[in-house]
């Protein structure tokens, strides 16, 4: 019988290869959803052909989900940089400005000491816009989302770094999902999720010599969900035997 490990690392080459699959049919994605547009806005289109449309465009929405929660991930980043926690944090937000601007939705932003660390942006935008939609995803269109993000020493290790809490207030996990939820493919969405999105935020995490986990409650009166990541401030280790 196949071992716990071997599964593991079966299921982990599986997900690098349909992450990297994904960025790659990024761009001709964002042609045809761009082409769609422009058929739709066709007015003597039979009624039947917009169907034909209608569905084709539902398609294409889930195939663009899988290419945007796993893009940067195999991106070739030059070296790290510095990366201002921050301004991370406010740049996902702004991308996510439509969904988040809904009347009973409360988002509330806590910032502080202005802490600067290592690492390669783009991937820690993935790995915190994932975060987002989770608990977008979870709260649906009532609830609160509470993002943190402060200068700290890690409490067992003491190195120096930064630590981001995102809390929703949303359904929360039970136990199951709790032991299972960063297994590439692993999704409680039958419509939309990939189960990529916290597969690729650990590898970018672990990348980074950080953690990540998560604590949930599905109790009736108090339930959601809190992600905190801990980064160094000297993040990745520097890739000297870049080619
Ligand atoms: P996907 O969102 O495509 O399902 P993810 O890897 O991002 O894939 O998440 C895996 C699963 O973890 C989700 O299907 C969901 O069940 C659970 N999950 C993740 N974040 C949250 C959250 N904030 N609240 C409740 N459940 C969550």
């Amino acid at each position: 019988a196949e071992t716990a490990l071997r599964q593991s690392e079966k299921l982990a080459a599986v997900g690098r290869m349909a992450s990297s699959i994904a960025h790659e049919i990024n761009n001709p994605l964002e042609a045809i959803t761009n082409l769609l547009y422009l058929i739709e806005s066709d007015q003597n289109m039979e009624a039947r052909t917009r169907e034909f449309l209608t569905a084709a465009q539902s398609e294409l929405n889930r195939v663009s989900h899988i290419a945007t929660q796993t893009l940067s991930f195999h991106r070739n980043s030059a070296n790290p940089t510095p990366v201002r926690p921050a301004e991370l944090v406010g740049s996902v937000l702004s991308l996510f400005s439509t969904r988040l601007s809904h009347p009973d939705l409360r988002i509330k932003r806590q910032s502080r000491g202005d802490a600067i660390i290592r690492g390669y942006p783009g991937e820690l935008r993935q790995v915190l816009s994932n975060l987002l939609r989770n608990a977008l995803d979870a709260v649906g269109q009532s609830g609160e989302i509470i993002i943190r993000e402060q200068a700290c020493t890690h409490a067992r290790t003491g190195q120096a770094g930064v630590r981001i809490t995102i809390a929703d207030s949303g359904h929360g996990m039970n136990r199951e999902v709790r032991k299972r939820l960063f297994e590439p493919f692993f999704s409680t969405k039958p419509a939309t999720g990939t189960g990529l999105g916290l597969w690729v935020s650990k590898q970018i995490i672990d990348k980074h010599r950080g953690s990540i986990h998560a604590r949930s409650s599905t109790h009736p009166r108090h339930h959601g969900t809190v992600f905190s990541i801990f980064l160094p401030a000297d993040g990745p280790i520097a890739r000297t035997d870049a080619t």
